[in-house]
């Protein structure tokens, strides 16, 4: 293949799909992305474990860099940025941390002392030129031959909702927001967080997640080509999660991927 074309068939394989805490053999949040001969991690959570487990690891051998973007500095989504020296050991690392006004807080700051004592057994430039973090505080950056959009969310210190070209949109830790329906029009798949059940929501409960009857309307509304629901309550079983897809799948009239950790989805 031409290395200036665009792949045809990008690849996403489920890291880590739990918030808060991992359960149930779900770690938290991560999600790889291969496309255009990169490799991307959207969030860095107890997921970026499964870098070395089959089949992951076969599939990333060929990739010298790793570029990981988070979408907020909540621990679900950061602490596996202190696997990386160990899961990620070739090439370079490039962490892309969003800052005021995507999300408030000094959060690339708070990624150094990740890789830094007291947390860390070794300071951030102990890695010199392998690892560099970036401070990302525009609503785009390009990434190969893709345009990566990033807004801000609704959630407690913010975080950032990501659209990568037309293939995918990443939205997680947010209520259910109208903004997001343009914001993902179109996109082949959307991960989108469910974090309450409609009876949950129903009860008054504190916002900054979204319920599956909101997501499902969103992606309705966005005609977009599937949605794979992430982000799951570490108390649901298997058999919880699987009854809000088919909820969301009735609602929303599309397709829904449910992840399973470390298997291979492709986006055409
Ligand atoms: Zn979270
Ligand atoms: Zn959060």
């Amino acid at each position: 293949m031409n290395a200036a074309m665009p792949e045809a068939t990008w690849k996403l394989v489920p890291l880590g799909t739990n918030g808060y805490f991992p359960s149930f053999g779900r770690q938290t949040m991560s999600f790889l992305v291969l496309a255009d001969r990169r490799a991307l991690l959207l969030d860095a959570g107890t997921g970026v474990s499964r870098l070395i487990e089959p089949p992951v690891a076969q599939l990333v051998e060929p990739y010298e860099d790793l570029d990981v973007i988070v979408s907020h500095y909540h621990v679900d989504h950061v602490v596996g940025i202190s696997y990386l020296p160990a899961v990620w050991p070739r090439g370079k690392v490039r962490i892309l941390a969003p800052e005021p006004p995507l999300v408030d807080g000094d959060g690339p700051t708070a990624m150094r002392h990740l890789l830094g004592p007291p947390l860390f057994a070794k300071g951030f430039e102990a890695y010199g030129e392998r690892f560099q973090l970036v401070r990302v505080r525009e609503p785009e950056l390009s990434w190969g031959s893709s345009l990566i959009r990033l807004w801000r969310q609704d959630h407690p210190g913010g975080s950032i909702g990501i659209r990568i070209g037309d293939r995918l949109a990443y939205v997680t830790d947010t209520s259910a927001l109208p903004e997001t329906i343009e914001r993902v029009r179109g996109v082949r798949l959307l991960l989108h967080e469910i974090w309450w059940s409609d009876v949950e929501a129903s009860g008054g409960v504190g916002a900054g997640h979204s319920a599956v009857s909101e997501v499902a309307e969103i992606a309705a509304k966005a005609a977009v080509g599937a949605l794979m629901p992430v982000h799951h309550q570490p108390r649901r079983s298997w058999e919880d999660i699987e009854a809000m897809a088919t909820v969301a799948a009735k609602r929303s009239g599309l397709p829904v991927w449910l992840p399973r950790e470390t298997q291979v989805y492709t986006i055409e």
